[in-house]
């Protein structure tokens, strides 16, 4: 089925599509093609209180007294509606973002999965008991924080809401969820999949709108009780700032600037293909993308040729082609923005292997970019790009490697490409970041905890452990003493 293109998208708010009280209907194009897609509406501030409200009275209506079974069922039944209509969610997803149509489908697998997980893992929400002494009774309850404000970027947007979404709505929370105003349609298409599912009004809002003024306020707002946030680590500490004011919760997947370790050792066969995904997958517009290469000295120059060759034969264009490996960026704005690194680049002594010029044509495109002979103190080896753009540095020995590889601020993810098992359990508990991958270039799946160590944010996502971050801990005291207490003797 092809999308309808210019469709109207309102606001989801209460069950929902509403008109902004904002008045603002944007224009949305394709990064590919620069056709127009759709008309969406932006929320202001009155339309995030007009969600924050919704959202707070689900809760104190039927939603708050769904018991877990049935939060359970719902997410399996919208797990369900994404497998039926993931067809067209896909499309929308290529359309909007220019990504190739391969990794969208591959994107919506595995947030039907993380759906199915948290339906299951609801059964792990228990309180406990343990003994006191004397003639005291505890007992612990689990109870929803109350509603979560979310906030999710552009590159992953059906994704990203999933992973936040998932284990709120498991927790018993309800959401405003909050996508870039360039990225909203799938994350709205959701919203509606899930109250045709039977998610009661008010317990997913969905409102569109641009980060300082509609996400500001929403992450400020009062009757929030936690903020979940994906994006950059600069708007991330501007957050963590805001919640301050109201001593918020607050989670942060952030940045990054990921290291592929190459040591001599390794399969090469399997090294250079899953390190050449590793960062053009989604044209490096990937939190995890694995932008820097480390690769041992002895084997620096084979590898950058290898490397350069592979990513030259990476089918570029159209995302709605099934054989296309890397689409768009997502505008032509974060195009020029990507090429001016690779210029800083050049400037400052990086020899450009392959790519490094942007394509003219319609279409946000850029190159797979390798950018070779790169020390790690660059601004090219320590930014994050956010783009197909590679730096492939050498190193000299294990101990260089690790240094290297901890070398920046950011703290996501490092895969190690070794034939020594014991050398990639070295490394894995030496290296400061939140996923290791040890010969495999893969990095996010439903039930492994996928987070940052330094700047590249705080709180787990899509394990178990998520579910503490929509959860509050109620100990529950308790005399079994058949005598009153009167400890002064009154
Ligand atoms: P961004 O920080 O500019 O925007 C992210 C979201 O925050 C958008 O919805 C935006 O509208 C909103 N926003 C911006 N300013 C805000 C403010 N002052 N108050 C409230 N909301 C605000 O990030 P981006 O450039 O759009 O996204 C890319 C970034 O996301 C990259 O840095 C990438 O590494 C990161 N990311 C991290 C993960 C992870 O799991 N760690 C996953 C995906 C993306």
């Amino acid at each position: 089925m092809a999308v309808a293109t210019e469709r109207e998208y309102g606001l989801f708010i209460n069950g929902a599509a509403v008109e902004p009280a904002s008045g603002e209907i944007r224009e949305l194009t394709e990064p590919a093609t620069g056709d127009p897609l759709a008309r969406a509406a932006m929320a202001g501030p009155a339309d995030v209180d007009r969600a924050v409200e919704a959202a707070r009275a689900a809760l104190g209506g039927p939603w708050g007294k769904t018991p877990p079974n049935e939060r359970s069922r719902l997410l399996q039944a919208l797990a369900d509606a994404i497998q039926t209509n993931r067809k067209e969610l896909a499309e929308l997803e290529a359309r909007n973002v220019g990504k190739a149509i391969s990794s969208v489908k591959a994107e919506l697998a595995q947030s039907i999965e993380n759906y199915r997980f948290y339906a299951s893992a609801i059964a792990s929400i228990a309180g406990r008991s343990n003994p006191v002494g004397g003639s005291l009774l505890f007992y612990s309850l689990k109870e929803p924080v109350g509603v979560a404000g979310q906030i999710v970027p552009w590159n992953y947007p059906l994704m990203m809401a999933t992973w936040k979404l998932a284990p709120a709505l498991a927790a018993g929370c309800t959401v405003v969820l909050k996508p870039d105003p360039a990225t909203p349609l799938t994350a709205l298409r959701i919203a509606e999949l899930a109250a045709d599912a039977g998610f009661p009004e008010g317990v997913i809002n969905v409102v569109p709108g641009d980060g300082p003024s509609t996400g500001a306020h929403l992450v400020r707002h009062s009757d929030v009780d936690k903020v979940a946030f994906t994006g950059s680590t600069q708007t991330g500490g501007e957050i963590m700032r805001l919640c301050a004011e109201t001593v918020k919760r607050v989670s942060l997947e952030l940045g990054g600037k990921s290291p592929s370790i190459v040591f001599a050792d390794a399969n090469l066969a399997d090294a250079i293909p899953s390190s050449v995904w590793s960062i053009y997958y989604s044209a490096g517009q990937s939190c995890e993308a694995r932008s820097r290469v480390l690769v041992e000295r002895s084997a620096y120059d084979d590898f950058v040729s290898q490397f350069a060759q592979h990513a030259q034969s990476l089918r570029v264009g159209d995302p709605l082609d099934a054989e296309t490996q890397m689409g768009s960026l997502v505008s032509a704005t974060h195009r020029d923005k990507v090429h001016a690194f690779v210029e800083t680049g050049r400037g400052e002594g990086a020899e450009v292997v392959t790519g490094g010029e942007p394509d003219n044509g319609r279409g946000a495109f850029y190159p797979p970019t390798v950018l070779a002979n790169v020390d790690n103190r660059m601004v090219v080896a320590q930014e994050e790009i956010f783009g197909p753009v590679v730096t492939v540095i050498p190193f000299e020995d294990e101990k260089d490697a690790i240094r290297i590889a901890n070398d920046t601020k950011y703290g996501l993810f490092a895969t190690v490409w070794t034939g020594d098992p014991a050398r990639g359990h070295r490394l894995a508990s030496r290296i400061k970041a939140g996923q290791i991958g040890i010969n495999t270039p893969y990095t996010a799946f439903p039930g492994i905890p996928f987070g940052g160590y330094k700047q590249s944010g705080f709180g787990r996502e899509l394990g178990l452990e998520t579910l503490d971050l929509y959860l509050e801990t109620k100990s529950v005291l308790v005399s079994t003493s058949p005598k009153p207490f009167n400890p002064f003797g009154l």
